[in-house]
């Protein structure tokens, strides 16, 4: 175990798998508390059991994240375990690209409900402890994970792109709010990396599309992204990364 978070308490909201799940085996295996949070309770279970054994400290905690009540378990849950929470990386996402013409609000309310809302319930949920983290003098972070579909055109994924759009400005703009009062803002914007993100489209011509992206280019991995987040929170507490861009070196 490397030290460099040692101390700290982290919540990761979509923990279950992707990014999320090796972004808490990374800040994990830098030493700090982790708290697992999604809907997947036994994939979390798993995975908090795989960082154990690591020798690491993590607690798989259930919670939809477009669902205040189970956030505010989540909330008691984790400040039982380790008091409260300097560090959150919102993280829970889902991309459901479709023909813009197909008019499918359904799938436009999910990401919604869950890219944007969700990420602000999180967020409502955990910024009062990151407030006092800092206030107490100690280092504090939100990590917000957008998407290079904030600014990338891509046919079919203009509403996912408007998501993640949000994302990227609340992320800008809550600096103002955040920043003087020694809260960090880090937004990342990922390009294409191996999960299960692309497992929840319904089109198979747009499933296709991306397996062949990925057949095309050597995409990241989530422990990439993990990385940045690790890199960005073990920062001199000064020092604020507002914006990164973590590009596959291929996809131009
Ligand atoms: P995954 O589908 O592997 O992970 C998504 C995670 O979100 C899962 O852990 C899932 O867990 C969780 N989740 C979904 N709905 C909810 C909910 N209502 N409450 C809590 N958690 C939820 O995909 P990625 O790891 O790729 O995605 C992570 C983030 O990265 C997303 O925001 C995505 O938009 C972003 N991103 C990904 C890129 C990529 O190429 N992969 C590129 C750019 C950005 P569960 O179902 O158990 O709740």
């Amino acid at each position: 175990i490397d030290t460099s978070l040692t101390g700290r308490v982290a919540v990761v909201t979509g923990a279950s798998s992707g990014i999320g799940a090796a972004t808490a085996q990374r800040l994990a295996a830098e030493g700090a508390k982790v708290a697992l949070l999604a809907r997947r309770e036994d994939r979390l279970t798993e995975l908090v059991a795989k960082i154990t054994a690591d020798g690491g400290t993590a607690i798989a905690v259930g919670a939809d994240v477009t669902d205040q009540d189970t956030l505010d378990r989540a909330l008691a849950t984790v400040h039982e375990a380790y008091g409260p929470v300097d560090l959150l990386v919102n993280n829970a996402g889902v991309m459901l690209p479709a023909p813009i013409q197909d008019g499918r609000i359904d799938e436009w309310r999910r990401m919604i409900d869950l890219n944007v809302i969700g990420l602000l319930a999180a967020f409502r949920t955990f910024t009062p402890d990151l407030l006092a983290a800092a206030e107490a003098g100690r280092t504090a972070d939100v990590v917000n994970i957008s998407s290079i579909g904030a600014w990338m055109a891509f046919p079919a994924y203009s509403v996912y792109g408007a998501t993640k759009a949000a994302v990227s400005t609340f992320s800008q703009q809550v600096r103002a709010d955040l920043g003087p009062k020694n809260v960090r803002v880090t937004n990342i914007e990922p390009g294409l990396t191996a999960s299960e993100l692309t497992q929840h489209i319904s089109s198979g011509e747009l499933q296709g599309q991306v397996d062949g992206m990925f057949d095309a280019i050597e995409a990241l991995t989530s422990q990439d992204i993990a990385d940045v987040v690790a890199y960005a929170t073990s920062r001199a507490r000064r020092l604020n990364l507002p914006s990164i861009v973590a590009m596959p070196t291929q996809q131009a």
